[in-house]
């Protein structure tokens, strides 16, 4: 093992709504990798279940490994308390549709400082009582707007106009109604490059303007949900798109860096679901007929040069965030896979990975060549 070789592992345990797991099943899994591969965090969430998460501490604790709290900000958390939600270009409020689902993907108004203030209610509420220790920090995901995969497609990206960003638009100067028209234009989605971390060259300035401020907006709300961990003395972990996609919902993934103490983009290239590569891109430019960006994008050399390119400006350490988990259609993640993607990875220097999204989904065989290839 290239002993510089570092992995964090993520367990899925439940939504706000859902059953929680076992600790014997989520112990029998964690000892599965933990004497096989270099697994130094282990993030799981986030179902309140005070008892899981003690024990799974504990365990952890002997090996001195970290764990992070899984929580999800400006998504899910509509699950628990009444968030106002985005409002569309018409002036449309994008309600949450009641859905019993473990991920609502209900996005509220990332400007809105009344939700930011219930979302951190409801950490306090829900994990506050926890042993003192318990996690070592949060790993915050659901950090953005949504993206043209939501199911509302190019609403969601082309919002928020509720009266408190309608207010931030105007101290940005920023004109909502010539942002209207240009939308109105067949071609207004016309990008002339893309130059990697996220920055793109568009042609329509105004449409550049727009995603700038959803940068702003998300980086300064996010600094505020730091300031109130920071001061409870949690480290910070974000969970972000992978770059070329990341600055369609309010992600500018080198300044968010400077946030947190490590962030996981999600190169998911074979995942069939939200942050899924093939699912986003292909989303994006079925809405907007862009073609800059396409499916070379999620080819193995694009993504490793993604990481790269991230690795070389962030402020915090990166993890490349790959699936590891298999479930038929939506991520047919096989051993052939992992030992591709991690390989090509470690041959360009890259030794921090994200082992994503549920380590009680990844069966042995994906395990076994994850370790072989790791060690
Ligand atoms: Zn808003």
């Amino acid at each position: 093992m290239a002993n510089n070789t570092e992995v964090t592992v993520q367990i899925f345990s439940g939504g706000f709504n859902g059953e929680s797991v076992s600790f014997d099943i989520v112990e029998q899994k964690l000892l599965s990798v933990l004497d096989r591969l270099p697994v130094t965090k282990v993030i799981m969430g986030w179902l309140p279940d005070k008892k899981l998460y003690e024990k799974t501490s504990k365990l952890l604790k002997k090996r001195d490994i970290g764990f992070y709290l899984w929580f999800p900000v400006f998504s899910e958390t509509g699950a628990l308390k009444d968030l106002e939600p985005l409002v569309d270009l018409n002036g449309n409020r994008l309600e949450r549709i009641e859905e019993n689902k473990s991920e609502d993907f209900f996005f509220c108004c990332p400007d809105n400082k009344e939700n930011i203030k219930k979302i951190l209610e409801i950490f306090t509420e829900n994990f506050s009582s926890l042993e003192k220790n318990c996690f070592n920090g949060v790993f915050l995901d659901k950090i953005r707007y949504p993206s043209f995969a939501n199911s509302r497609g190019s609403r969601g990206v082309y919002s928020c106009f509720c009266p408190e960003c309608l207010a931030s638009y105007k101290k940005f100067n920023f004109n909502a109604e010539k942002f209207k028209l240009a939308l109105s234009g067949e071609r207004h989605f016309d990008i002339a490059e893309y130059s990697g971390n996220g920055k793109y060259l568009f042609k329509d300035a105004v449409l550049s303007d727009f995603f700038k401020i959803k940068l702003e907006i998300i980086y300064e709300s996010l600094s505020f949900i730091c300031d109130f961990f920071r001061e409870r003395k949690y480290g910070i972990g974000f969970d972000v798109f992978a770059p070329f996609l990341a600055p369609f919902t309010g992600q500018d993934v080198i300044r968010l860096s400077s946030l947190c103490d490590f962030i996981k983009p999600m190169m998911y290239r074979v995942t069939n679901a939200p942050a899924g590569l093939p699912f986003e891109t292909d989303a994006l430019t079925r809405h907007t007929g862009n073609k800059i960006i396409n499916k070379n994008m999620y080819n193995l050399d694009f993504c490793v040069k993604e990481i790269k390119k991230l690795n070389d400006v962030s402020s915090c350490p990166v993890y490349a965030g790959i699936e590891i988990n298999r479930v038929d259609d939506i991520t047919p993640v096989t051993p052939f896979y992992i030992e591709e993607t991690i390989s090509a990875y470690l041959k360009e220097g890259i030794h921090r990975f994200a082992l994503s999204w549920n380590l009680l989904d990844m069966p042995d065989d994906n395990i076994e060549k994850a370790a072989q290839t790791l060690c």
